[in-house]
């Protein structure tokens, strides 16, 4: 019966590095020269080209890049961001770390999205920004994000860690808005191994990012420097940078490879999947989602660490789940959330799960993840019934 488990690991996510990658970081190294340097100016310049000639600075994490982003806006102490409790925890960390008050709208059941209605109840005189998630690369409504920013003059920092390839009305997410940030860790469509950029409009918030980027260090006079603010260390090597350029290169075939795969789920799960097992498919977004996770609500007859096992156990699956509710980690929880505070968040927060979805991964992968989530879930289904 268990014939499954004889197959290789599938995980929920792989990085594809290719050999003129792995060369180009070898050349790097035998350089003499591994920290920011050229490859770092480069990958920003085709960044910047990518993003329509905005200016691209580049940081060592995406977490990093928010940070500096919030920084560069001005946003502290006293001040209130908007933001959503279904992400990675980085995203309302950032907030706190700046000196600023994270508050969570609820998100959107169908997108699992922050919803822009309740953005618009949870402004208050004392907020000054918008963070919005696009969660698994699914943008939010940007027409309307914007508008209700102009409207209340808001800043948007936008995080766009898993939306690098995304798109809203055919315009690349990161060509457009104000300060938008983007993580290549890992697991993101294009890597380089940790790593994130800033897109934003205006040279001199280009600058305060630079100053925050190393130390607050600015040259000032001749041959003399200077720090005037308090920066960190948060620069890309040269080593990142090579890899950054080599994995852009191929970053149209890693959307259209990972569009396809979406499309082979939905095929494959067929259209009575959803009414046969309780569980829900996402959004089926073909044109703006860069597809960076492929996400199911689980159904209320298993629980996520059970099928989570099964999958691994029965069938040598890694399931992976992006996210647990933010307001519910205990030093949310010290700071007087609780639960019942965002209903959505906390019912898909606790259901959903990451199927495997990475750039070498075949339809065959595909039919082998579907098969054995609907085995799973069937016997889920088998054995709910039977206790009736
Ligand atoms: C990956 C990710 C981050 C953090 O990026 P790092 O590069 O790991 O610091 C933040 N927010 C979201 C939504 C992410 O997916």
């Amino acid at each position: 019966m268990n014939t499954s488990s004889a197959l290789p690991f599938l995980p929920f996510a792989r990085p594809s590095i290719d050999e003129a990658t792995i060369a180009a970081v070898g050349e790097v190294l035998r350089s003499g020269w591994i920290t920011s340097g050229p490859k770092v100016q480069a990958f920003e310049a085709l960044l910047s080209a990518y993003f329509g000639g905005r200016l691209v600075r580049t940081f060592n994490s995406g977490t990093c890049t928010m940070e500096i982003a919030l920084r560069v806006a001005g946003i502290g102490e006293g001040d209130e961001v908007i933001t959503t409790p279904i992400s990675w925890v980085a995203t309302s960390n950032v907030i706190i770390e700046v000196g600023a008050t994270p508050v969570f709208a609820d998100i959107d059941p169908v997108t699992r999205n922050i919803d822009l209605d309740k953005v618009e109840a949870a402004i208050t005189p004392r907020t000054r920004a918008i963070m919005p998630v696009y969660l698994s690369g699914l943008p939010v409504d940007m027409d309307r994000l914007y508008a209700i920013a102009k409207k209340h003059n808001l800043r948007v920092i936008e995080d766009a860690a898993q939306a690098l390839g995304s798109t809203w009305n055919g315009k690349r997410i990161g060509s457009f808005g104000d300060l938008v940030s983007f993580s290549f860790q890992a697991n993101k469509n294009i890597t380089t191994g940790e790593g994130g950029c800033l897109v934003l409009n205006n040279p001199e918030e280009a600058k305060l990012a630079e100053k925050y980027r190393l130390q607050g260090i600015t040259r000032s006079g001749f041959d003399g420097i200077d720090c005037d603010v308090l920066g960190g260390k948060y620069n890309m090597s040269d080593i990142m940078g090579a890899i950054g350029l080599g994995q852009m290169a191929n970053i149209e075939a890693v959307t259209a490879h990972r569009k396809a795969l979406a499309r082979h789920y939905f095929k494959t799960f067929g259209s009575s999947f959803e009414a046969a097992s309780g569980a829900q498919l996402p959004v089926a977004d073909f044109e703006n989602s860069n597809w960076h996770l492929f996400q199911i609500i689980l159904p209320p007859t298993i629980a996520r660490a059970d099928f989570m096992a099964q999958m691994l156990e029965q069938h040598n699956i890694g399931i992976g789940y992006h996210y647990s509710p933010i307001h519910l980690f205990s030093l949310y929880r010290k700071r007087g959330f609780t639960e019942n505070m965002f209903p959505h968040a906390e019912r898909i927060g606790r259901r959903t799960v990451t199927l495997p979805m990475f750039y070498s991964m075949t339809t065959a992968d595909v039919e082998r993840a579907v098969a054995a989530v609907t085995a799973v879930l069937d016997a889920a289904a088998k054995k709910a019934g039977a206790q009736q």
